[in-house]
């Protein structure tokens, strides 16, 4: 099936890849994107496609979404308030962001009987030390004091925004929660870290390995993330449900920052800094992050199979061509 799509945050690292992946697959396919963390480089290459269109603005102008949204038949509500820097460094503006963009687009989809899928987060679960997550599993979250839970519990007001609009309004609403993607286009100017870490290998820069390292996460590459949404998009079994979209390898951070330096040649150390010096007092990490993927499976039949290796290169070849363009 194919038809109209609207990616919004179609220029962000997964959103741009997700607009390659639709194009490709016959969608006609608009991108939406205020290039606040999204960049105009990640759909240049798509300008000249009859099927594409590139779309500057905001998912807080309800007015263009309402437009946007009237013009389609699905919606991949991307755009958000990424990473756990951003959200410490600009709170407000990341909630506002997360929580009336994503009332935008469920009010509109709602209008318009378009099905969407909203994207959410990892971070949902919290600093809950159990794991692999289940998708009904426990959310345990600190004080409202600490900025770090605000990313979560807007993602949470987001996911049950489109429960209820599910619930009640009948809107074919779709919710995944990512874990750690990664891959090609990725910036790591908002703290994620494996393009941090190949981009310091690549520039001979020490490995900026916060706390001792020891804290664990699955890394889930990049186009198996599509190719699950594509797929819960394509099956009504998936409306008005959750699905944790993830990669089964676990690894510590420390042995990810190894193994970068090893897998670029890099003559880099790994400077240990500690938590408190990069986002401020009180910041909690979490020690492990593991997912429980059985829903997903159940539903498509499809597996995030890519290894962490195979992600890492995808991730250095990138930035080392990046770095060759200038
Ligand atoms: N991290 C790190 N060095 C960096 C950036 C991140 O050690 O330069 C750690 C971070 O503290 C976390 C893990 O790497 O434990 C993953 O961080 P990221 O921001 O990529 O994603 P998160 O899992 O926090 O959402």
């Amino acid at each position: 099936m194919t038809g109209r799509a609207l990616v919004t945050g179609g220029a962000g690292f997964i959103g741009s890849h997700l607009v390659d992946r639709l194009v490709e697959a016959g969608w006609r396919t608009v991108a939406v994107d205020d290039l606040s963390t999204g960049s105009y480089r990640n759909i240049r290459h798509l300008l000249d496609n009859p099927k594409f269109e590139f779309v500057q603005g905001s998912v807080l102008d309800r007015d263009l979404v309402g437009r946007l949204v009237s013009e389609t038949d699905v919606v991949y509500h991307l755009a958000a308030a990424v990473g756990v820097q951003l959200i410490v460094d600009r709170p407000l503006q990341s909630m506002i962001t997360n929580i009336r963009g994503t009332e935008n687009l469920l009010e509109a989809a709602a209008t318009r009987r378009a099905k969407i899928l909203v994207c959410s987060t990892s971070e949902i679960y919290g600093k809950n030390q159990n794991g692999p997550f289940k998708e009904d599993d426990d959310r345990v979250l600190g004080s409202t004091r600490k900025l770090r839970w605000s990313y979560s519990t807007s993602k949470a007001v987001d996911e049950i925004l489109a429960f209820v609009y599910h619930r009640e309004l009948r809107l074919p609403a779709v919710v995944v929660r990512l874990f750690n993607t990664a891959g090609p286009r990725q910036s790591g100017h908002y703290g994620m870290v494996l393009p941090r870490f190949v981009g310091q290998a690549l520039r001979g820069e020490a490995l900026t390995v916060y706390g001792d390292g020891m804290q664990s996460r699955s890394f889930t590459y990049v186009a198996d993330v599509i190719e699950a949404m594509m797929k819960l998009m394509a099956t009504s079994e998936a409306e008005g449900d959750v699905f944790n979209v993830a990669g089964h390898g676990e690894t510590t951070i420390l042995n990810l920052a190894e193994m970068v330096i090893e897998m670029t040649g890099s003559s880099s150390s790994v400077s240990f800094v500690p938590y408190d010096e990069v986002y401020g007092d009180n910041f909690e990490d979490m020690s492990r992050r593991l997912a429980d993927t059985t829903k997903l499976e159940r539903v498509t039949g499809y597996r995030c199979e890519t290894g962490l290796k195979e992600i890492v290169a995808s991730v250095i070849e990138h930035l080392q061509e990046v770095q060759l363009a200038g």
